[in-house]
């Protein structure tokens, strides 16, 4: 095995929000690694702070205290246009309501960072067509977002975040709009797309099913890390029943298992 290579490191990350009176404690001392590669999930119940973790992970927002890496780069040092580039080409992100732009077929959609980066035509092509294709989306690459289902909507969404080949891929509760049916294909995709080009993935989920498709799961409450599951060499099932097992010792059910 070759030495694994850290995509990221989070140390003791907390975030407040609100001031004096009304303090929200989203985080309260996060620490976390991922290596490249890896597919981990991250599940808690609602409120427990997923969402704030990914956004701070993400540089969509700041923690409180605490500190990031991401391919050994420290986030909180970079400068305010540093950030934003940074996480136009190291970053993929993945959301549940698909943030297609309406006005763009699937097709541009998906080749628009590398239009923006100015990538030539012809390979733009090629490389949009070959992730369409992976994400089982081929024959839709000419429709709009308002042409095709919402599981097509969101296999464009993860070619559009992983065609930049990002260190890290950012999902947060992508098969919430999702039938049943439609989020397998998206979780089995991902899958996939991990194994085959070792694209490191983190997906926030409060749904066990999506979570079953991870290879490690953190699981949060209350804005600290409450435990951890590794599938290693079990099925797929088999890994289910045991996040199950762990969300029930979670407690607060909160209608989270779907
Ligand atoms: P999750 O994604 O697990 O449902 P969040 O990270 O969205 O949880 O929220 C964690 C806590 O932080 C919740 O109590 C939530 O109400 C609070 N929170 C999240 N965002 C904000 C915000 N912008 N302002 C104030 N409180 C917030
Ligand atoms: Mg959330």
């Amino acid at each position: 095995m070759p030495v694994a290579e850290r995509i990221l490191e989070v140390v003791d990350l907390t975030k407040q929000y609100g001031s004096r009176g009304s303090v929200t404690h989203a985080l309260r001392g996060i620490s976390m690694a991922v290596d490249r590669g890896e597919f981990v999930g991250v599940m808690g119940p609602s409120g427990s702070g997923k969402t704030t973790l990914l956004n701070v992970i993400s540089t969509i927002d700041s923690p409180s205290s605490g500190r990031v890496w991401i391919g050994g780069r420290e986030l909180t040092a970079l400068r305010r246009r540093e950030v934003a580039r940074f996480r136009r080409e190291r970053l993929g992100f993945i959301f549940q309501d698909f943030n297609l732009l309406d006005t763009l077929t699937l097709r541009e959609n998906i080749g628009l960072a590398l239009s923006i980066a100015g990538a030539p035509a012809g390979e733009i092509d090629r490389r949009v067509a070959e992730m369409a294709e992976r994400l089982g989306i081929a024959d839709a690459l000419d429709k709009f977002p308002y042409q095709v289902s919402g599981g097509q909507k969101q296999r464009a969404a993860a070619a559009r975040a992983l065609i930049t080949e990002p260190d890290l891929v950012l999902a947060d509760e992508p098969t919430g709009n999702l039938d049943s049916r439609a989020a397998r294909s998206l979780l089995e995709a991902l899958a996939e797309l991990n194994r085959d080009l070792q694209t490191t993935i983190i997906l926030v989920t409060h749904d066990p099913v999506a979570a079953s498709y991870c290879q490690r799961i953190l699981f949060i409450k209350d804005g600290r890390i409450f435990g951890e599951l590794v599938r290693g060499d079990s099925p797929r099932q088999r890994f289910f029943d045991r996040i199950l097992a762990v969300l029930a010792e979670l407690g607060g059910g909160e209608a989270d298992v779907r």
